[in-house]
């Protein structure tokens, strides 16, 4: 039998006036000074009081609004509970400003003390219409909750009982914390890898953790208290200085935003009507009463898609025909300088071809994360999670999964990589599955070709509904394997939802710039390959057994007198035997061989091509096309442009067919790596590529059947 104490020593903290001293009393049955003015309590006074034969002795501590210095209150107060005096300290909580009451909890919680939460006022919440849901915060907190009125003394028997159950057990509370931006988490945690080094065996993990962040934070005492400490107080500078620089803003604001994003979001997710204006973040709370609205949420983040995908589409549409004309322009320079032969066509119907047919969404990319910079840098990213989380509420899933989620609007590769903070290998295991059906930029320039070549006059919500569906498929497949995989522990976490802010200019150019290169580097690399290979595989073998002599065909209509006739035949059977060349080369071979199991889809073997290489890189999709059609006499006849080939080669139903399938097939290889390397294990990348291979076959059919039934 573990031994239990016989004394169990507590220290209560809370804001000024949030009722700790009425509690005190009505727990010690004292007289002490209650008064409705903040700040009674300045000394810390201890009363005892016995309860299931224990005692139980209480210091009321001050009240304070923060864990800092900036008070003897809140000095007082932090030295008592980072001295370890208390085995158990109580927070009392106004619950009727709760979101005040929280900013101090948000710091306590770091001190990783074994803490009890008391919701007092209770009846003052009741009368503001606010309903707290005291378990949902109970799971974010991670210690119990207790609804309390310490002038009726209601609550306060269960709160006694509770103090012995977590001081006999306290092991069952479990340490909530507040998950820190990335660069501000990796910097707590080297510098209190250097406080570990320093301070072995005086601090615990918690505390070199909660030392790390307060020096961080520019705490003046904890840094004084280090002031031997010369290395470790010149890595905090330098960590201070980086982080100010990259964030543009004060290292301490950093900190506070996070525990404000913290405390915002649990009073969001646990209090049903909030009536508290607070000052600095007023705005942020009359924004979110708008775009977090119940109703109006969804549909306002499903328009500002739309509009997003509605500019990305006809804004790039100018400079995307001054870099296709310009593409053309090189096109025929390099025709005319390279004299006619292998090395020509390989250029021209290869290399050009390719590149330039891809280069030309560049303007789309750039555009397009235009929009995700801003809305990322304003913060309105993570409320977009917010209302999907809701949504994954309604369907039993909790939504730590969806800023992963929604990173793979950009590339699948960081976002797979970015589920290492879901703490659960099941949730992270179907976040990372999913994650491929979100449709990554890569994807973006087919969209644009099909949309454009077939839906011209509703491009841009042709792109929209196929994120639409990329997001409505991943929360679909979620639900799906939720039921597939066995059950495991749910997980409660806080979405944080940090204040509204304005991008700044800096911000947004460096995440366009990024977008750009990567793009640009794409096509550098695994675009200029796939252009050679394809345009070798279609050009090879040469010696092709025409079913009849073209060549002296031609000769022999060229050399009769010029007619309209005779020069329509002669197109006619230049591009029959190029057709014939193409189908016996290595890649009409390979593509024949495998078209059949397009052909209920009524995809060509063209199109197979496309899809093959797609599993590079969906990016090489277009490219395909690009080099396919750039062969085909019959491109040259009357327009160049890829788009005008592409719409007469099949039907806009097939087409929409084409795009679904291109969205949900197989992640492209980079992807299934790093699957492979997040999941553990190669079972689950096949599992992945499997999977969408047939989500992708299936849905196309049924587009396919259901849209041939209608027209
Ligand atoms: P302290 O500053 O935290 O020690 O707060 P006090 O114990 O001095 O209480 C401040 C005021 O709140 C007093 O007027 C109390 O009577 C009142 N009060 C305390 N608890 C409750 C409660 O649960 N409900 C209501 N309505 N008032 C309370
Ligand atoms: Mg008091």
């Amino acid at each position: 039998m573990k031994s239990e104490p016989s004394t169990i020593t507590i220290g209560l903290v809370g804001n000024p006036n949030c009722g700790k001293t009425t509690i005190l009393n009505k727990l010690c049955r004292s007289k002490d000074n209650v008064g409705n003015y903040p700040r009674v309590t300045v000394a810390a006074k201890e009363r005892s009081f016995e309860h299931q034969g224990k005692t139980i002795n209480i210091t009321d501590l001050p009240g304070i609004y923060a864990l800092t210095t900036q008070s003897p209150e809140e000095s007082a107060s932090r030295d008592y509970i980072h001295a370890e005096k208390a085995d158990i300290v109580i927070n009392i909580l106004d619950a009727g400003n709760l979101e005040r009451s929280l900013f101090l909890t948000s710091q306590l919680i770091e001190m990783g003390k074994k803490t009890i939460f008391v919701l007092n006022m209770i009846d003052e919440a009741n009368r503001k219409k606010l309903k707290i849901n005291s378990a949902a915060l109970s799971n974010m907190l991670g210690g119990p909750v207790i609804e309390t009125n310490a002038i009726t003394g209601e609550g306060l028997e269960k709160l006694k009982d509770c103090i012995i159950e977590v001081a006999n057990n306290p092991d069952e509370i479990k340490q909530a914390f507040i998950n820190y931006d990335e660069h501000l988490s990796d910097a707590v945690i080297r510098v209190q890898e250097k406080i570990s080094q320093l301070h072995q065996d005086e601090m615990s993990e918690t505390q070199s953790r909660w030392l790390a962040i307060k020096l961080l934070e520019g705490d003046e005492v904890m840094i004084s208290k280090e002031k031997d400490h010369d290395y470790l107080l010149e890595m905090v500078r330098r960590e201070r200085y980086d982080l100010a620089r990259d964030h543009d803003g004060e290292c301490e604001m950093l900190f506070a935003d996070a525990r404000y994003g913290f405390v915002h979001g649990m009073v969001l997710e646990a209090v049903e009507v909030v009536e508290d204006p607070g000052q600095r973040y007023d705005m942020t709370k009359k924004l979110d009463m708008f775009f977090l609205h119940r109703v109006l949420g969804i549909p306002v983040f499903v328009a500002l898609l739309w509009i997003m995908f509605q500019t990305t589409f006809s804004v790039g549409e100018y400079p995307m025909n001054w870099i296709d004309a310009g593409v053309g322009v090189v096109s025929e320079f390099l025709d005319n300088i390279i004299p006619a032969g292998m090395a020509h066509d390989l250029i021209i119907d290869g290399v050009v071809a390719g590149v330039g047919g891809t280069i030309i969404f560049l303007p789309n990319i750039v555009i397009l994360f235009f929009f995700m910079a801003v809305f990322s840098e304003t913060g309105y990213l993570t409320r977009a999670a917010f209302l999907m989380d809701r949504v994954m509420h309604s369907f039993g899933l909790h939504g730590k999964a969806l800023i992963p989620l929604v990173m793979g609007f950009g590339c699948n590769v960081p976002a797979v990589m970015a589920t290492r903070t879901i703490e659960s290998d099941r949730s992270r295991l179907i976040a990372i599955i999913i994650n491929p059906f979100m449709l990554c930029a890569a994807r973006l320039p087919v969209f644009i070709l099909f949309a454009g070549a077939f839906f011209s006059e509703m491009a841009g919500t042709m792109v929209f509904i196929m994120y639409m569906l990329s997001i409505v498929i991943a929360m679909g497949a979620s639900v799906l394997l939720n039921k597939l995989i066995p059950e495991g522990e749910p997980e409660a976490f806080v979405m944080e939802l940090p204040p509204y802010r304005l991008p700044t200019l800096r911000a947004v150019l460096v995440h366009m710039w990024d977008k750009a290169l990567n793009f640009l580097q794409k096509i550098a690399g695994v675009i200029l390959v796939g252009s050679i290979v394809l345009w070798f595989l279609q050009e090879f073998p040469q010696d092709v057994k025409y079913s009849m002599d073209y060549d002296s065909k031609i000769e022999q209509l060229r050399s009769e007198p010029e007619s309209s006739e005779n020069s329509i035949a002669i197109a006619g059977f230049k591009q029959k035997m190029a057709q014939e060349h193409l189908s016996n080369s290595y890649l009409g071979r390979v593509s024949q061989s495998i078209a059949p199991i397009f052909a209920p889809l009524e995809f060509t073997w063209r199109d197979t091509v496309a899809i093959l290489t797609g599993f590079v890189a969906k990016e090489v999709v277009v490219a395909s096309y690009a080099v396919i059609y750039a062969q085909d006499e019959e491109s040259t006849e009357e327009s160049t442009s890829l788009k005008n080939v592409l719409s007469k080669t099949m039907s806009p139903l097939v087409a929409f067919a084409f795009m679904i399938f291109v969205l949900l097939y197989t992640p492209c290889l980079a992807t299934i790596a790093v699957i492979r390397r997040e999941a553990g294990s190669w079972k689950w990348a096949g599992f992945s590529v499997a999977f969408s291979l047939v989500l992708a076959w299936s849905l196309s059919f049924v587009v396919l059947t259901v849209g041939n039934l209608f027209i």
